[in-house]
């Protein structure tokens, strides 16, 4: 991998900050065309490839009434350490406990002898990582439009303890109506006891906060979805993430010391600026609140879509 978006990264070591390893894996047999569940009531046929992450592949499955889902597919071969299988249980057992219109709906889980499977919402229009690629950058209002809902699904998932810990565009999904469905739970933590901080290292680099990399002491906590929020709306009116650089160490360094700027060739309203500088806050106690964000003028003072059309795949609405 040489891109420093794609690896989610874990490690115990505080003095070494997460790098993006090799992926030197060789690609799993497919799963069958008929999956089915051991009690043989829920067929799905396989009838597309949706896209690979880290640990599993996800199809577009149709069942008996032609209904379409994504099914997630993770190999028992990769399952084999137990810390393999802890780590999918978490995932299951927090990404099947949320309902909430902006997040991926989870609808059921079964296994074969070869495979766990993830039956979840299918969701049409791809990732915001895509449609970015397609567009470059977004305008305001469309900014606006995908924060809102994701700042939305944050607020549901930290009220249920849940800190999600990837938030970024390649786990931003959009349905059929361009609506943003946050999914892919796999560094989700639930916070079981008030107060209680998380200590691993891990995200994805461009995305991380900075106390998750530098004051392990302490460990972090749902401060860490706030700045990753910052570091989206960022994205999307910028057009890239920004402490991006070739380099993942070097991304770090510009982390810790809070360096990034506001590209004077990609000009953005003061109030945007504003609204990130903000957010983007190196001490997690100081950064604003979720409910402190949607009322802040940059949501409250510019236009509002009521939704997006799907000429956005194209060129930014005219939503005058
Ligand atoms: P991992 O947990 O292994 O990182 P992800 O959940 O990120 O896997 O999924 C990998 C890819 O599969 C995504 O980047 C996306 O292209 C596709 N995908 C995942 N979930 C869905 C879904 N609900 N609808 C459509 N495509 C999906």
């Amino acid at each position: 991998l040489t891109t420093p978006q794609k690896p989610q990264v874990k490690a115990k070591e505080p003095a070494s900050p997460p790098l993006p390893r090799q992926n030197t894996k060789t690609a799993p047999p497919s799963p069958p065309r008929i999956i089915s569940d051991p009690s043989g009531h829920l067929q799905y046929h396989r009838v597309g490839f949706l896209g690979e992450g880290g640990f599993a592949r996800v199809y577009e499955v149709k069942d008996n009434h032609h209904k379409r889902y994504a099914c997630k597919v993770v190999t028992k071969e990769s399952l084999k350490t137990k810390k393999a299988k802890t780590k999918l249980y978490a995932e299951i057992k927090i990404h099947c406990a949320l309902e909430h219109p902006n997040i991926v709906k989870f609808l059921d889980c079964f296994e074969d002898d070869d495979n766990v499977y993830m039956t979840l919402e299918l969701c049409t229009n791809g990732s915001m990582m895509d449609m970015l690629r397609r567009r470059r950058r977004f305008s305001e209002p469309e900014a606006r439009f995908y924060s809102v809902q994701l700042i939305g699904a944050c607020h549901y998932m930290h009220t249920h303890q849940v800190i999600h810990r990837d938030l970024k565009l390649g786990n931003l999904f959009l349905d059929s109506n361009m609506n943003i469905k946050v999914g892919d739970f796999g560094l989700a933590a639930l916070i079981e006891n008030p107060g209680e901080r998380k200590k691993t290292i891990c995200g994805t680099p461009n995305y991380i906060a900075p106390e998750v990399l530098f004051d392990t002491a302490n460990g972090h906590s749902f401060e860490v979805d706030t700045w990753s929020i910052g570091v989206i709306l960022y994205t999307l009116v910028v057009g890239r993430p920004p402490f991006q650089t070739k380099d993942v160490k070097a991304i770090y360094e510009r982390i810790r010391e809070n360096n990034y700027e506001f590209p004077a060739e990609r000009p953005i309203s003061a109030q945007a600026q504003a609204l990130i500088q903000t957010i983007l806050a190196k001490d997690p106690q100081m950064r604003p609140s979720l409910h402190e964000i949607i009322d802040d003028p940059f949501f409250t003072r510019g236009t509002f879509p009521s939704y997006i059309p799907a000429s956005a795949f194209d060129s930014p609405p005219d939503f005058r």
